[in-house]
């Protein structure tokens, strides 16, 4: 089952739960959010680029930003796959920008 497939199923779930409101199931109902929010951490997302300086009259991307957190990382050195800080699956993009 694709990641995607597996978060919809889930959601449609939450959304039936939610429907009919009860106390007892207000656990389970958090269980299932967490899992939908883990999951979509396995999604790779592209991280927003930030330069602050120009080399060679190109803008330098120096920083990259957590899609998920906003967690400032520096271009180069803090290259992660997944944010150290939520988890967030990243997808770099290669560095021949316009
Ligand atoms: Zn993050």
């Amino acid at each position: 089952m694709e990641i995607k497939e597996a978060i919809d199923t889930l959601k449609e779930r939450v959304e039936l739960i939610e429907k009919s409101y009860k106390r007892e199931t207000m656990d389970y109902l958090e269980t299932l959010k967490m899992a939908i929010s883990a999951l979509e951490k396995q999604i790779s997302k592209t991280p927003d680029y930030e330069g602050d300086g120009y080399a060679d009259g190109q803008l330098v991307y120096d920083t990259w930003i957590c899609p998920n957190c906003g967690e400032h990382y520096e271009v180069g050195y803090h290259d992660y796959d997944y944010c150290p800080k939520c988890g967030q699956h990243i997808q770099h993009e290669d560095w021949e920008r316009e």
